[in-house]
Order: structure tokens, then C-alpha cells, then sequence
């Protein structure tokens, strides 16, 4: 079987929410961690052939899985997931990333999900009154103390399967985890001054690739 060597392909899903923002990080991380690399727009179900990681933006989760289930593309994700693509899903790319959601106001959700990451996640859980706003807290798996994180009308993992490690919780809520080739974040990290999450992927993706 031919591997792909160098320079790693890092793609974006690319139908709505923070995606420039995204890219420019991964540039960041790339210089930071001296991995050669790219990115790449994914907005068909041929792209995903290409890559050797991905990000899912933030941005509405409902809108973001109808328009990958009107590309057909739902399966073929979730199949790429589950054999093992390096993936960060950052707010509503963590919602659709999970097994289960519900909305705090509206209550069960209806919405094409990828399915493969083992928790429980509550939409818009910091409400109305905190739709938005930054706070720091510490990442003990990466060795940081304060960072920063933006939280945009963000959810909260309410529930965790065996696999999932946590990496990060503001006070009691747990914000940030990670299961196997799956990390998640209910924050915004491409908001953030530092790169480390996306680093963390791209470190991911170049110790599968070789
Ligand atoms: N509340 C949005 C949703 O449920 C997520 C917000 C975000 O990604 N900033 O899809």
C-alpha cells in the first residue's frame, strides 16, 4: 500500500463559521511546529480523499450538517473519523462531532450528526445573557497555565464516554476533550492568540503520516 509522505494536507470544512480564521492558524501552527504543509477548502466529498487532517469550524451546527448531508457527505465523514483522520471540531464542529445533543431552551435536536465522538453535548448552554465572552483557564495535558479561550453562544459537554479524556473545564464544565483522533472544544481556539490546539492536530496528523 503507497503512504503519503510530506507535506501534510490539512483541510477545513468549508460550507459556513470561522473558517479564515481557522486557516491562518493552521499557517501558524505549521511555522510553529516546522511540519511542512497545507490547507485545503473541503466542500465536496472528493476533497475528503485528500487530507490527512481536518477542522469542523464553529458557526450553527444545523446549518453545517444540512449542507453536509445535502453533499451526501454525513458517511463518508463519519466512516474517516472512525478509521482514525486526525479531526478538531470546534464549537459547532463539537456539536456535530457528538453522539447526543440537546438544546438547553428547545430541548431534543433533530440535527444530522457525525455520531462519532462519545459524549453529551447541551447547545447554547451559557444562555442568552452570556451569549459571548472570553475566560481563561488551564490545559494540565499541554502544560498551560490561563489560556484564553472565546465562547460564542457555546455548549457544554454535560457527559463523557469511557474513551474521552478531558482536557480542559471552566469551573465544573468540561470544555475541551479528546478521544483518540478526535479533539474538541467547546471554544473558539482559532480565536486565541495561541496556536497549541491546532499544533496538537497537526502533530497528530504528521506522526500518522510517516
Ligand atoms: N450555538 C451554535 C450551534 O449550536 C454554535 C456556536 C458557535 O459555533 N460559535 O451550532
Amino acid at each position: 500500500m503507497s503512504r503519503h509522505v510530506s507535506p501534510l494536507i490539512v483541510g477545513v470544512l468549508g460550507f459556513q463559521g470561522d473558517i479564515e480564521e481557522h486557516l491562518s492558524s493552521i499557517m501558524t501552527a505549521f511555522k510553529k511546529t516546522s511540519i511542512e504543509g497545507r490547507t485545503l477548502l473541503v466542500r465536496e466529498r472528493s476533497d475528503l480523499s485528500e487530507i490527512h487532517a481536518l477542522i469542523i469550524p464553529g458557526g450553527e451546527s444545523t446549518v453545517i450538517g444540512a449542507m453536509l448531508a445535502g453533499r451526501s457527505m454525513v458517511k463518508e465523514l463519519s466512516d474517516r473519523l472512525m478509521n482514525g483522520l486526525p479531526t478538531m471540531g470546534t464549537c459547532a464542529g463539537l456539536i456535530l462531532l457528538a453522539k447526543r445533543v440537546y438544546d438547553r431552551v428547545v430541548g431534543d435536536m433533530n440535527q444530522p450528526l457525525l455520531g462519532v465522538l462519545d459524549v453529551l453535548i447541551e447547545r447554547n448552554a451559557f444562555g442568552r445573557q452570556r451569549q459571548s465572552f472570553h475566560a481563561e483557564f488551564d490545559i494540565p495535558r499541554y502544560g498551560l497555565a490561563g489560556f484564553n479561550g472565546a465562547f460564542i453562544r457555546s455548549p457544554i459537554i454535560k457527559q463523557i464516554g469511557p474513551k474521552v479524556d478531558v482536557l480542559a473545564k471552566l469551573g465544573t464544565d468540561v470544555i475541551a476533550v479528546q478521544q483518540g483522533n478526535i479533539l474538541a472544544t467547546a471554544f473558539h481556539p482559532e480565536l486565541s492568540t495561541s496556536s497549541i490546539f491546532h499544533e496538537e492536530l497537526i502533530k497528530m496528523a504528521s506522526s500518522m503520516n510517516h
